[in-house]
């Protein structure tokens, strides 16, 4: 075990992309574990778009991240000395670690055994909040129906790729995903089974909506917002619906998001469109992976994690999100 622990702390707000005067590294001593607690070695750090909106001085639904404060992430660690009855030595645990190094574990900081029998990377991927916020989100917040014309934006991410596949098994008649590039595009309906993609990078987005989905969209799972939101909005179905999940074209863009033009079209089609948040649902997080294991078991669903390792090229990392540099969950092995 070493004796320091490395901690990336926020040095600077970004105004675009995180570079290397936001992040700063430092090293403490190892923090000791009181009665209770214990001390965890991290293993993977989640990546997730919206680390970049608490590195914004904005209102959010969890602070800002202070400067000189540890950036804040989810994580798994491995206990490695306790001094508590509900950690051993050993277990993996899941909990806000940030990037660092080391971590202490107790109840009163929210740190959970793993799902039992998941490895950890799918613990964080299928299992964890990207997974799981594909699930509520076409299920709960979407009601996805039988027969439903699907689209789910930022769709070869760890969110929108777990959508797609859980809409096939929910039966929806056509699913369509859009996504940067015709590889990422190729993937969707040869890997994922997809039954079209749309390459918002190199089609008009409205066009292509117009023909894959001719008699409108029932149901839009937005990760991207913008001129995609735009496009899909104009296109809906009578009662369609448009579940709001994330916005990340504009999270390096703070205050500079254009302006959603159609959504007059709500009320000529009597839709629904909902904005949640995965936190509201971490009551029913059990039942769901217990339904979304059988669904893995059975080859219904498959998960792609895009593993980056170090703990220095969290940074890095996290801009993959926005230049589309990754397939599926980003994660970092530290
Ligand atoms: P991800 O989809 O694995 O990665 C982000 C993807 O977004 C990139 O791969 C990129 O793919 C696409 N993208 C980036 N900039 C874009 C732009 N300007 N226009 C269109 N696409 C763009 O990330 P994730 O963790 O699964 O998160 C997806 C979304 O869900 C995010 O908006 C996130 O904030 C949201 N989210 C919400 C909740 C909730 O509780 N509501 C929870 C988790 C995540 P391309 O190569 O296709 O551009």
């Amino acid at each position: 075990m070493a004796d320091r622990n490395r901690r990336m702390v926020l040095a600077e707000r970004p105004t675009g992309m995180v570079d290397a005067s936001t992040v700063r590294m430092e090293e403490t001593d190892l923090p000791q574990p009181g009665e209770g607690e214990a001390l965890a070695r991290v293993r993977y750090i989640s990546i997730d778009p919206t680390i970049r909106t608490w590195m914004d001085d904005a209102p959010g639904y969890l602070p800002p991240i202070a400067i000189d404060e540890l950036i804040r992430s989810g994580g798994i660690a491995e206990i490695v000395q306790s001094n508590s009855e509900d950690y051993k030595p050993g277990e993996l645990v899941f909990g806000f670690t940030g990037w660092q190094d080391y971590v202490i574990a107790s109840q009163a900081s929210g740190y959970q055994a793993l799902p039992e029998g998941v490895p950890p990377t799918l613990a964080l991927s299928l299992f964890g909040i990207t997974g799981m916020t594909a699930y509520f989100g076409l299920l709960d917040v979407g009601r996805v129906q039988e027969g439903d014309v699907v689209v789910v934006s930022g769709a070869a991410g760890a969110t929108g790729s777990t959508v797609g596949q859980l809409a096939k098994i929910k039966d929806a008649g056509k699913v369509i995903g859009i996504a940067g590039g015709p590889e990422k595009c190729k993937h969707l309906v040869d890997d994922l089974g997809f039954d079209e993609a749309i390459d918002y990078k190199n089609e008009n987005v409205s066009a292509r909506l117009r023909e894959a989905a001719p008699e409108g969209i029932d149901l839009y799972f937005d990760n991207v917002g913008g001129e995609i939101l735009d496009a899909c909005l104009a296109q809906l179905a009578l009662r369609g619906r448009i579940v709001l999940c994330g916005a990340i074209a504009s999270y390096n863009d703070r205050g500079g998001a254009k302006g959603i033009a159609n959504t007059s079209n709500l009320i000529v089609k009597r839709a629904r469109m909902e904005g949640f948040l995965i936190l509201d649902y971490f009551d029913r997080l059990p039942a769901a992976r217990e339904e979304m294991a059988v669904w893995l078991g059975e080859g219904k669903i498959k998960s792609s994690e895009h593993i980056v390792e170090g703990l220095e090229h969290a940074p890095d990392a996290l801009n993959l999100l926005f230049t589309g540099g990754n397939t599926g969950k980003v994660i970092v092995q530290v």
